[in-house]
Order: structure tokens, then C-alpha cells, then sequence
């Protein structure tokens, strides 16, 4: 444990959250929402207050910054990555973070709304925090610890290494980007300028919690074309398109390839959004799964049921388009095994245990991984993302820290070649 550092991680954290950072999917700006800004021009005064002269914010929102090495050895450059953005589906404006010291396990009433208690019925993870001081939202927002606890721990980390120079570790770069919740993350990071070997994002829940796989995911897109005609005088003559886009979704399995029906490493399909007349119906889906071949399997059993709605409405026809979303990390990253040892290790020093996790989803770091930059994800202490019961513990958002100033370190006594 580290004793000669009082963590400025809370303080940070409530600071950070009050701001409203929400990003929106039906902006074609970047970054999508300019207030993103408000919170990543803070963040590079108080690098620049600390000493950290380079910290900068680009016309997209992103911010760059380096923590100078203190050692004269090769080391590899790591990049600690988090999103200043908060999730579209919850209110982000006029947060106000509440901290609940010595939690003693009981469910938390949110004051601003009776309806809104998170209980520990519910949130299981609550029941092993009794002592902790944890922070809510007041029941009328989002929290926004997903991303906030990672851009804290981040900026603490910074604070901690710029205090303590006696800390061996190579070039640290820093990067916070906009617009991560929806899809976007990455769109425009520049990562020649940010030139780091290793990255990880810190965006992950239950202490101890490291991962490094992700969901495969494509998407597929599903026209129905129908024959129109005038309807009172259609008979043995139209063909409605929404009719059998209704055929194909009922066609779909109830009891498994779908997300309400899987859990852990099954893979599924699912609709996710559907528009038409009845001259041409268009169904989307997104499918998902942990084996990039499975993906095509899934796509041509869909495209099964498409075929089969087509033909219980002779006249009707239909097109199928499958493009790629993003892929698995774990196929790059099982190429650069250190990049989970070293954290691994890390977390062992920090007395923190190391808990491998799969995500049911994609993170920035799945991209960031194909691009070049093999990317896992640390634990943070976010939990309950997106919604109004969000939470993070103020001492995970601590461990966090202490496990990313041992990680420089092994990084440093280590070295990698890759
Ligand atoms: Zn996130």
C-alpha cells in the first residue's frame, strides 16, 4: 500500500463529474458535443498546474500529454487512455455527485427522486464495499464515473509520478478522448502523435477486474422488398413488405441466439432497428461474438430465416449486407502476452487480485488494438454504467492508482521488446 500520498483522486472525480460531458449520436461533429470541451480544457490547466507543459487539447477534442520519463533506460512508451464523454441514454446535466462515507451496506435512497434506490439486491458488488466511501449521482442524472473514475485515476497517477521523480518508469503519454460512447472514440486519434507501444484504458468496474477480450461484432442489414399496389384494389396483387419483415422477426429463436437468452462466451443476433413501407421494409441487427468466425455462421443462419420469411409471401424478395464493426482484442493482444503479465504483476504489489474478464461488448480498446496499439482495459470502480443507479467507490478508484504507479514501474524494470 502506498502511505506518503494523499490520492487527489475524489476530489478530482467530484470536480470532473459536475461537468456535463454528454456526447450525441446525431451529431456529425467532432467532437459531437462542443461541452465535451468544457471538462477536456480543464483537464489540461490542472496537467499544465502540475507541471506537465505539453498537455494540449485538439480542434477534436482530444487531449495529449506526456509525463516525462525518469529513467535514462529503453523503456517502452505506455499510453493511459480514458473518455471524457458520459452515455447518451441518461441525463448528464446538473450532476450532483453525493458521497456516502463509511458506507454500511444498506440500499441508497437517491434524495432528488424517491423513486430511485439502488439496492444491494441488485448491485451484489455493493455488499463487499461496506466501509468504503461511495459516490452516487442525486436520482435525477447519470453519474458519469464511466468514464470520470478512469479520467480521475489518470490525472492522479500523473499527479503522484510529477511529485514523486524518485519513481523509475519510461515515457508516459496520456490520452483522453471525446465521443467514446457513441462509437467514436477513436475516429480521430492521432496515433503517430501520441506514439505510444502499449496502451491501456482505464474504463473497467470491480476492482481487480483486467480485460482483454472483447465481443466480434459485424453488422447486417436486412431489405424486404414488397409489391405495391393500390389497397383497394390489391387482391392477388400486393405484397407488403412489412408483413414479411414481421414473418422474419418471428421467425427469430426466443429460447437462445438472442441477447435476452445468452450469457458468457454465447454469441447472438439482434434487431436493433426497423423502418418501412409496404413497397420495402429494412431490418438491422448487430451480432455479436467472442470467435470471429462465428460471426459469419451467425450471419448466414439469419440470413436463413430472411429467406424463409421471403418465401411465405411469393412475390416478395430480399438483400442481406453484412459489414464489419470491430473485432476481439484478444487476437492481438495474445501476440504481446507482458501487456496482461505486467498488470498482473502490478496488481499482485498492490494487493489487489488480478480477476481476467471477458467484455460482452467493444471497448475503445478494441479498436485501438486493430489499429496498432494493443489495448486491455484496468479496473476503475465504475459500476452501473449509464443510468441513474451508477456508482464508484472513492477506495477502488484509489487502488486503481496505486496498481497503474506499479505498473510503470514493472514496465520499467521489465523493459518489452515487441
Ligand atoms: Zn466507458
Amino acid at each position: 500500500m502506498i502511505t506518503d500520498y494523499s490520492f487527489s483522486v475524489e476530489e478530482r472525480f467530484l470536480r470532473y463529474a459536475a461537468i456535463d460531458t454528454q456526447s450525441d449520436p446525431q451529431s456529425l461533429s467532432t467532437p459531437s458535443t462542443e461541452k465535451q470541451k468544457d471538462l477536456a480544457g480543464l483537464l489540461v490547466t490542472e496537467l499544465h498546474q502540475m507541471g506537465i507543459t505539453d498537455a494540449e487539447l485538439d480542434a477534436y477534442g482530444y487531449v495529449y500529454a506526456t509525463i516525462p520519463a525518469t529513467s535514462s533506460e529503453q523503456v517502452p512508451v505506455i499510453c493511459f487512455c480514458a473518455h471524457v464523454d458520459t452515455a447518451p441514454d441518461c441525463s448528464g446535466t446538473g450532476v450532483k455527485p453525493i458521497v456516502d462515507r463509511n458506507y454500511q451496506g444498506q440500499d441508497i435512497q437517491l434524495p432528488d427522486d424517491p423513486q430511485q434506490v439502488i439496492s444491494t439486491r441488485e448491485h451484489r458488488y455493493l455488499q463487499k464495499k461496506i466501509g468504503d466511501d461511495i459516490i452516487t449521482a442525486s436520482g435525477k442524472t447519470l453519474l458519469g464515473a464511466d468514464d470520470k473514475a478512469g479520467v480521475a485515476v489518470i490525472m492522479d497517477l500523473a499527479q503522484y509520478l510529477v511529485e514523486h521523480p524518485e519513481t523509475k518508469h519510461g515515457r508516459i503519454r496520456i490520452l483522453f478522448t471525446p465521443d467514446e460512447e457513441i462509437g467514436r472514440g477513436v475516429n480521430h486519434v492521432n496515433l503517430e502523435k501520441l506514439g505510444a507501444e502499449f496502451a491501456y484504458t482505464l474504463d473497467g468496474g470491480e476492482l481487480g477486474s483486467f480485460t482483454d477480450e472483447t465481443f466480434s461484432a459485424d453488422g447486417a442489414v436486412v431489405n424486404f422488398y414488397g409489391i405495391s399496389s393500390h389497397p383497394g384494389f390489391g387482391k392477388g396483387k400486393l405484397v407488403n413488405a412489412l408483413k414479411v419483415a414481421g414473418a422474419f422477426l418471428d421467425l427469430l429463436p426466443r429460447a437462445e441466439f438472442s441477447p435476452e437468452t445468452t450469457e458468457a462466451r454465447e454469441g447472438f443476433v439482434h434487431p436493433v432497428r426497423m423502418e418501412g413501407i409496404a413497397e420495402k421494409a429494412t431490418v438491422e441487427f448487430i451480432i455479436r461474438d467472442f470467435i470471429t468466425a462465428n460471426l459469419k455462421l451467425h450471419a448466414m443462419r439469419l440470413e436463413q430465416f430472411a429467406r424463409q420469411a421471403v418465401g411465405k409471401f411469393p412475390g416478395s424478395s430480399y438483400d442481406f449486407q453484412v459489414a464489419p464493426q470491430y473485432r476481439n482484442m484478444k487476437e492481438v493482444l495474445v501476440a504481446y502476452p507482458k501487456v496482461a503479465e505486467y498488470a498482473e504483476e502490478a496488481m499482485q504489489r498492490a494487493g489487489v487480485t488480478f480477476k481476467r474478464e471477458s467484455a460482452r461488448g467493444g471497448t475503445d480498446g478494441s479498436r485501438l488494438s486493430f489499429m496498432g496499439l494493443p489495448c486491455p482495459d484496468i479496473f476503475t470502480g465504475e459500476m452501473a454504467f449509464h443510468g441513474k443507479h451508477e456508482y464508484v467507490s472513492v477506495q477502488d478508484m484509489q487502488r486503481s492508482v496505486e496498481v497503474l504507479i506499479h505498473l510503470v514501474q514493472v514496465w520499467h524494470e521489465r523493459g518489452y521488446a515487441k
